[in-house]
């Protein structure tokens, strides 16, 4: 961990799509839901677009100064290319199988 502070902390939460797949209910119960949340450290961001052009999900887009912006968060299948690729270490990804509290 650097001595870089911490000013500018944003945390996106995030839950996984509806099942498309037409898989029996009983089935798709089995499998324990994932939910990801995205959070970005904007002071160590440098706005080089590097987390956007990774993101194989299309999740991460970019504001007019090239800092990340999480257009579609529920579609992060959390592969954390966007965390591995930051020259800053100013994106981090966080995994919750907990499902409480959602969906209200
Ligand atoms: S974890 Fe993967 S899908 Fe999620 S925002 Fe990062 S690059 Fe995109
Ligand atoms: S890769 Fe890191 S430094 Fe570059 S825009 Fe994304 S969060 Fe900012």
């Amino acid at each position: 961990m650097t001595s870089k502070k911490r000013k500018h902390i944003e945390k996106h939460e995030t839950g996984e799509q509806g099942d498309k797949s037409g898989k029996p209910q009983r089935e798709q119960s089995r499998k324990a839901k994932k939910h990801y949340s995205q959070i970005i450290f904007r002071d160590w961001c440098k706005k080089c677009g590097i987390c956007s052009a990774f993101c194989p999900k299309n999740v991460i887009g970019q504001n007019e100064e090239g800092g990340p912006v999480f257009e579609r968060p529920e579609d992060c299948i959390g592969c954390r290319f966007c965390e591995l690729h930051c020259p800053d270490f100013a994106i981090t990804i966080q995994e919750s199988d907990n499902d409480s509290g959602r969906g209200k």
